[in-house]
């Protein structure tokens, strides 16, 4: 009889690093997970003998590829491109594609392999990937952007599909880009299929994708908060970030009554004492959507703001923070400082945006710390909807799918309870979110046997 490979956490861990070398953001976010289910699966030999945890460290495939384009002035430009297709397990592998000059393989590794665990606690059948390009659209025209998308996706097609892939929006990718990719698409394949999320309503698109991730983030929140007999009304939130996830979790915030005091950017962050109203939220929208402009020119449309340049928010005192832009944007220290500060309740608008050390001081402090996998699951959730609509041929109406996105985000809340109340009226929303993702898919591929 083979032996087990029974190895433990260390261990475990120097393997991963070993075989990924140069990839720091892939091996935090899988140390992150393995702290939890190391302890998690200690008694389940079998989880131990098929390896599966080391298998879905272990993408199905990673796909690299080149990207050429054309510039305004007649310059050939290359580029990055990637998709990493980490877990099909439950469902089609999906997840975004990010363009930001900090793409790497290791943070579409992490991305990918957090993917797999967040869209299986939606509930729904979606499994895990990751794309993107170390493209830079900052200062791009939208026709630069229209070239690079075309060529992208020109390599992309054949290894996505409605049931074998499906990609979304992430950093640097919206609305546009998700129109010049599908536009693309469907003039190689000629095919109109549900293919991407994200769509324009007009052409395949579900209503509340949008807002879904913001407004999922500040619901999963509000279910925290639950918990203790809290709401938001009168509660002070500190937001980093400015873009879709970030002014969506800050108008949800001021819908349920609380006091949203700051948003951010790669130029630092502005601190608004007096809260900003929708007015003010719908200003940042359009400033940094249609005009592409800097945070930084808030303190001119409200001049009761300041602003921080080279800072992020975390110094401001606050009940609630939300990092919503980017991994590792909070950091052991801020942590530290939000504690001191009385902050009670954190929820990861962003993928990973919280360092290890911030995540152990969180936890060590007790308080409601939701990880990004459990509390930004509503936009990927309703991501979902978007292919269940594209299949069924037909769009729900907005009432309906707004109810679906509480009704998921509550559901995960509830998985995150199931495994990880501590008693003593202590949820570990890391451990829960973590091992409820994990089981899901880890019953899944032991159905498979040795694939
Ligand atoms: N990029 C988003 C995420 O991190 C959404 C992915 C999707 O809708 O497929 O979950």
């Amino acid at each position: 009889m083979a032996v087990s490979d029974h190895v433990d956490l260390p261990t475990f861990m120097e393997g991963v690093k070993k075989r990924n070398p140069y990839q720091p953001e892939f091996v935090q976010a899988v140390q992150e997970v393995a702290e939890d289910i190391f302890e998690f699966i200690e008694d389940k030999e079998e989880y131990h003998a098929q390896q599966i945890l080391r298998r879905i460290a272990e993408p199905d495939r990673v796909v690299s590829f080149r990207v050429c384009w054309e510039d305004d002035n007649g310059n050939v430009r290359v580029q990055r491109g990637w998709r990493v297709q980490n877990n099909n397990a439950i469902g089609p592998y999906k997840g975004g594609i990010r363009f930001h000059p900090s793409v790497t393989e290791s943070v579409l590794k992490f991305l990918a392999f957090e993917q797999t665990f967040k869209n299986a606690l939606t509930g729904l059948p979606m499994g895990g990937g990751k794309g993107g390009s170390n493209f830079n659209p900052k200062g791009k025209s939208v026709r630069e952007i229209m070239r690079f998308c075309q060529s992208f996706m020109t390599e992309l097609y054949r290894h996505i599909g409605a049931d074998i892939d499906v990609p979304a929006g992430d950093i640097g990718v919206g609305g546009r880009e998700i129109g010049f990719m599908f536009g693309q698409y469907k003039r190689i394949t000629n095919n109109f299929t549900g293919v991407l999320t994200g769509k324009g309503l007009e052409w395949g698109g579900s209503l509340i994708r949008t807002e879904a991730t913001g407004y999922g983030a500040v619901y999963f929140l509000a279910n925290m908060l639950a918990t203790k007999g809290e709401d938001l009304v009168g509660k002070t939130a500190v937001i980093s970030g400015s873009g879709n996830v970030a002014t969506h979790a800050a108008e949800k915030i001021v819908q349920l009554g609380g006091k949203v005091l700051t948003l951010s950017d790669s130029g630092g962050f502005i601190h608004d004492p007096d809260g900003l109203d929708q007015e003010k939220i719908n200003w940042v929208k359009s400033h940094k959507t249609h005009r592409r402009g800097r945070i930084e020119e808030y303190v001119e449309a409200f001049p009761n703001a300041t602003f921080h340049a080279g800072k992020t928010p975390w110094g401001v005192p606050c009940y609630l923070a939300l990092p919503c832009a980017t991994q590792n944007e909070l950091l052991g220290d801020d942590a530290r400082t939000l504690i001191a500060n009385g902050c009670k309740g954190v929820s990861e608008g962003a993928n990973m945006p919280t360092d290890l050390d911030g995540v152990h001081v969180f936890k060590a402090a007790k308080i409601l710390y939701a990880p990004g996998k459990a509390s930004n699951a509503g936009g990927v959730a309703v991501s979902g909807l978007e292919m269940s609509q594209n299949s069924e041929r037909r769009s729900w109406k907005e009432d309906e799918l707004q109810q679906m996105l509480k009704d998921i985000m509550a559901g995960i809340h509830q998985s995150c309870l199931a495994y990880g109340d501590q008693g003593g009226g202590y949820i570990d929303y890391v451990k829960g979110a973590n091992i409820a993702g994990f089981k899901k898919v880890a019953d899944a591929m032991l159905a498979f046997g040795v694939v």
